[in-house]
């Protein structure tokens, strides 16, 4: 039976070359791969799938109001369906992920984030932690040397930004994974410094 697997990992964990190796692997093995992506902006190149180590593939960008039944249907039948960037899909695009792995037995991996700046769900995210089969995290390391956990928006003079909206479109460049320990303590020192500044 077909599964829908959730994949997530921090930023920089290498969720967008597990996504392209695993799309690889597939078509290797004579399998064709629909890969996709959630829009979030409209950018040039946002339809590529870029990974820090040099992999990259284009990917058919799907619109918060685009029917990922009906986007897939118009292709034809495909073997697996991959998607990175996961957590921007709509939670009504994730329950149709979950009908296309039911009802057309097709394999749907999802790789993404679980958590926002602010360590709280993406809607896409929870929606995936509620129906996947299978669940699975892509780890990476803190800076410390504890696991990576919180995905910390940082500011061009790189201080831990703890305001603002959930997607920061282009935003790529501005955030730092870090454990949780030491993203509480920076935005500790911070504070401590901003007082210190007006004593
Ligand atoms: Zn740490």
């Amino acid at each position: 039976m077909a599964k829908l697997y959730f994949k997530y990992g921090v930023m920089g964990s290498s969720k967008s070359a597990q996504a392209l190796i695993t799309k690889f692997n597939y078509e290797e093995r004579g399998m064709s791969v629909w890969l996709i992506k959630p829009s979030v902006d409209t950018r040039d190149g946002a339809e590529i799938i870029r990974s820090r180590i040099g992999l990259e593939h284009r990917a058919e960008v799907i619109t918060a109001e685009t029917s990922v039944i009906d986007a897939y249907h118009s292709h034809g039948k495909r073997d697996v369906i991959i998607a990175d960037e996961a957590q921007f899909f709509t939670p009504a695009q994730i329950d149709e992920l979950r009908w296309l792995v039911d009802e057309e037995d097709l394999p749907v991996l999802c790789f993404g984030l679980r958590t926002d700046f602010l360590t709280h769900f993406f809607p896409g995210s929870m929606r995936l932690m509620e129906l996947a089969d299978s669940i699975t995290e892509i780890k990476t390391i803190c800076e410390c040397g504890r696991k990576a956990t919180v995905n910390a928006r940082i500011d061009a003079a790189g201080r831990i930004v703890t305001t603002g909206g959930q997607v920061l479109l282009g935003g790529n460049d501005s955030y730092l994974a870090m454990c949780h320990q030491c993203w509480k303590r920076k935005i500790r020192e911070q504070q401590t410094e901003r007082k210190s500044a007006f004593t």
